[in-house]
């Protein structure tokens, strides 16, 4: 995998979460969650299969119930008939002490345990609680994620925070005081489980919030106070471009800082539109950044009044959804395919120097021009296009592009041995 690096990262142990590391200097993870009924096991395992597929490299499932931890070890039968071998996690709260203990194939299947600490129960019971997961993630050898989240944090604590507060001189805000409380919290629970065993490189933290802002603000404390790897995600990011952007925003400005070892963009799907979408958002955000590499980039111009046709936009259209399809395929058997760059343009004006700079591009004539297509590869016009077939001819000279610039992935092996 070709790993570019734009930021230093935050030095951070390696924790390994079934077989994917995470944090120090391996990949930034990217990580989704599924949104069905974990006790429908079929459901839950098309869906973990579908979001593995689409490049999620850990995914996350919620286990609410005894039936939902009951489900757990037909999910992962189905998913090893589907050969989908993703780390499952199991999110928790208010009864994960209960469920793992009740449910020990629910416990050794899972890859790693997600609590939060504002969660996991209440009152006197809470710490023994949170001691019983603590000590089944040390029996089952998983790590855990100590996620904290805005909209469920500890009260209690809060509550000493702000009357800590109340006594200074000059007290702070009481958004400071919230966003300094999510921190503690995550720190706090993170030494509670190494008291009680569990290894330092078991440990994850988030601390997710919905305002891009206070994301940035608290993983800069975060990771000045901690070395844990840090799981980053804009909580209720929200739908559409409004969810991309807020999660693009806060999430860059960190990964440039190289604050975040694992990522989850938690967009809210439209009712027709594939969970697979936030691991696609995921993904560009890591590869426009210059951070991953996971699937050939199309560069397309915007489009202006110089084409008077629809017809770049559909090659541009056509071109993205081709590349992403053959991709799994082309993961499997080509090495380094994911660099590949192409362009789709639409006229004279920026199309040939665009061309030039991808790997393969195509230069659609504008308003006025000459009905041809010019297709540079390497820098170099190569062919001129023209006619009903130049979506499919440009597709094949992709293909034929794949095959004769990126080694199959194992002809190297003899001479290596
Ligand atoms: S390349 Fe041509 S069609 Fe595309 S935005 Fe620029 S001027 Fe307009």
């Amino acid at each position: 995998m070709t790993v570019h690096r734009s930021a230093e990262r935050r030095a951070t142990p390696t924790v390994r979460v079934g077989k994917v590391p995470v944090g120090s200097c391996h990949p930034i993870v990217v990580q989704s969650m599924t949104n069905t009924d974990t006790e429908d096991a079929a459901a839950t395992a098309r869906q973990v299969a579908a979001l593995s597929r689409a490049g999620s490299e850990l995914v996350r499932i919620t286990v609410n119930t005894e039936a939902a931890a009951a489900a757990v070890p037909d999910i992962c039968e189905r998913l090893e008939q589907m050969a989908c071998r993703v780390p499952l996690i199991g999110d928790f709260h208010y009864n994960g002490h209960r469920l793992l203990e009740l449910y020990p194939e629910c416990a050794r299947l899972l890859a790693k345990y997600r609590i939060n600490p504002g969660n996991v129960g209440f009152g006197k019971k809470r710490d023994d609680q949170f001691s019983s997961i603590i000590e089944l993630a040390i029996r089952y050898e998983k790590p855990v994620r100590i996620g904290v989240n805005w909209g469920s944090l500890d009260q209690a604590l809060l509550a000493r925070l702000m009357d800590d507060n109340a006594r200074l001189d000059e007290p702070q805000a009481a958004d400071v005081v919230m966003r300094e409380a999510l921190v503690v919290s995550a720190l706090e629970n993170a030494e509670q489980a190494e008291k009680l065993g569990l290894a330092h490189d078991r440990i994850i933290l988030s601390c997710k919030v919905s305002a891009v802002q206070d994301l940035i603000s608290v993983y800069r404390s975060l990771a000045g106070r901690c070395d844990y790897p840090l799981h980053l995600g804009l909580t209720e990011a929200g739908m559409g471009s409004k969810g991309i952007v807020s999660s693009t925003a806060a999430m860059s400005v960190l990964l440039q800082e190289g604050i975040g070892d694992t990522i989850r963009v938690s967009l809210t799907p439209e009712p027709d539109q594939p969970r697979t979408d936030e691991v696609i958002v995921a993904q560009e955000i890591l590869q426009t950044m210059g951070l991953r590499a996971f699937t050939p980039m199309v560069t397309a111009c915007p489009g202006c009044g110089r084409t008077t046709s629809t017809f770049f936009q559909s090659l541009a259209s056509e071109v993205t959804a081709y590349v992403r399809q053959r991709m799994p395929e082309w993961k499997q058997q080509r090495r380094g395919v994911e660099d590949m760059s192409l362009a789709v343009m639409g006229c004279v004006v920026n199309g040939p120097g665009e061309s030039r700079h991808a790997d393969i591009g195509i230069s659609l004539p504008g308003t006025g021009e000459a009905p041809v297509a010019p297709v540079f590869i390497d820098g170099k016009k190569a062919l001129t296009l023209r006619g009903d077939k130049l979506t499919h001819e440009f597709l094949d000279l992709i293909e034929n592009y794949v095959a004769d610039h990126y080694p199959a992935i194992g002809s190297d092996r003899g001479s290596q041995d």
